[in-house]
C-alpha cells in the first residue's frame, strides 16, 4: 500500500489493512518537507535536497542513521520537523527499507493519480460504480491485448541477437509464452546487459562457516549493502548457500547475489525484489552457473 502520508489514510490503513506493509509516496513526502522547511532554509534549500536524497539512498539502516545525523546537524532550523515528522517513519520511504519490498517498481503514487483522472473520464457523474468498474476492466484488457500484439509482431525485429537466443533459449521460451509485454521487454534488456559482466563465487574468509557471521563488506556503490541483505535473509530464518560476485567488465561496478537455493536468490541491486523482474546480474550468474546453483522459473516474474 502506498499513500501520501495523510493522517486519515494512515488511520484507516491500520484498521482495514492491518497486515499490509504501508509505504509513503516520495513525491508527496518531498512536497510535505518543502512546505514545512523550504522557507526557513532559504538559499540552502538546494544543498539540503541533495543531502536529503543522499540519506534516502543509504545502503543500510546504519548508513541511513549516519547520513541523517549529519543532515540534522547541518540544517539546525529544519531539525525539529525532520526528527519529529520524517525520521520516525523512515522505514516507510527510505531505500534501505523500501528497496527490498515488492512495489512493481513504484516509489510514488503517480500511477494511481493518473488512474483517478481516467476513472473520472470513463465514469462521469451519471455512471454507477459497477459501470465504472466494467469500463476500467475493458480498458485494461484492451491495452494488454494491444501491447501483446505489438510485442509479438516486433519480437523478431527487436530481438535479433542470436547469441542471446542461444544462451537463454529455455528462459526466453517461457517468458515469451507466459509473461506480459513489459516483463518480456525488460527481461530481454537485462539479458542483453548481462553479457558485459562476469561472475565469481565468493569464498568465505578462513574460519567463517556461515555468511551470517561475516559482515565486513564495503560495497557502498550497491543499492543495499551486502551485510544488510544477509541480515534480512537470516531474519526470515533462511541461510545463504552461495554468495556470487558479479562484476561489470569495463566499469568495474560490483553487485552481490545471495543464493538461498537454486530457486531463490536476492541481488543487492534490489530490482528483482522491488520491480519483480530478474536483473542483469541474475542473468549473468544464471548463464555462468549453467543450471547448477541458479535456475530460472516464472515465479521470479511477479
Ligand atoms: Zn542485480
Amino acid at each position: 500500500l502506498m499513500t501520501d502520508r495523510h493522517g486519515s489514510l494512515i488511520a484507516s490503513a491500520l484498521r482495514v489493512f492491518p497486515l499490509t506493509r504501508h509505504l509513503y509516496c516520495l513525491h508527496h513526502l518531498k512536497g510535505n518537507i518543502a512546505q514545512h522547511i523550504q522557507g526557513s532554509l532559504q538559499a540552502s534549500w538546494a544543498d539540503f535536497t541533495q543531502d536529503f536524497w543522499k540519506a534516502y539512498r543509504a545502503v543500510s539502516p546504519d548508513e541511513f542513521d549516519r547520513l541523517w545525523n549529519e543532515l540534522v546537524v547541518r540544517y539546525p532550523t529544519a531539525s525539529s520537523y525532520l526528527q519529529e515528522e520524517i525520521y520516525p517513519c523512515r522505514d516507510r520511504w527510505a531505500w534501505a527499507w523500501v528497496g527490498t519490498v515488492f512495489t512493481a517498481g513504484s516509489r510514488t503514487s503517480g500511477r494511481v493519480e493518473v488512474e483517478n483522472r481516467v476513472t473520472g473520464v470513463l465514469g462521469g457523474t451519471k455512471k454507477s460504480f459497477s459501470q465504472v468498474f466494467d469500463a476500467l476492466n475493458a480498458r485494461t484488457l484492451e491495452q494488454s491485448c494491444n501491447d501483446m500484439i505489438s510485442v509479438r509482431q516486433s519480437s523478431r525485429r527487436q530481438h535479433p541477437n542470436a547469441n542471446l537466443e542461444n544462451l537463454f533459449k529455455t528462459v526466453l521460451e517461457q517468458v515469451r509464452k507466459y509473461a506480459g509485454p513489459y516483463a518480456l521487454q525488460t527481461v530481454y534488456q537485462q539479458m542483453e546487459r548481462s553479457v558485459y559482466y562476469k561472475t565469481e563465487v565468493v569464498l568465505p574468509p578462513q574460519g567463517v562457516k556461515d555468511w551470517g557471521n561475516f559482515n565486513n563488506f564495503d560495497n557502498d556503490s550497491a543499492y543495499v549493502s551486502t551485510a544488510w541483505l544477509i541480515w534480512l535473509i537470516r531474519n526470515r530464518n533462511m541461510s545463504v548457500q552461495h554468495l556470487l560476485k558479479v562484476t561489470h567488465g569495463s566499469t568495474g561496478a560490483v553487485h552481490y547475489i545471495a543464493v538461498i537455493d537454486a530457486y531463490q536468490h536476492v541481488c543487492d541491486c534490489c530490482m528483482g525484489l522491488s520491480l519483480g523482474i530478474p536483473c542483469r546480474h541474475f542473468f549473468q550468474a544464471l548463464s555462468a552457473s549453467r543450471g547448477k546453483s541458479l535456475l530460472f522459473h516464472m515465479g521470479l516474474i511477479r
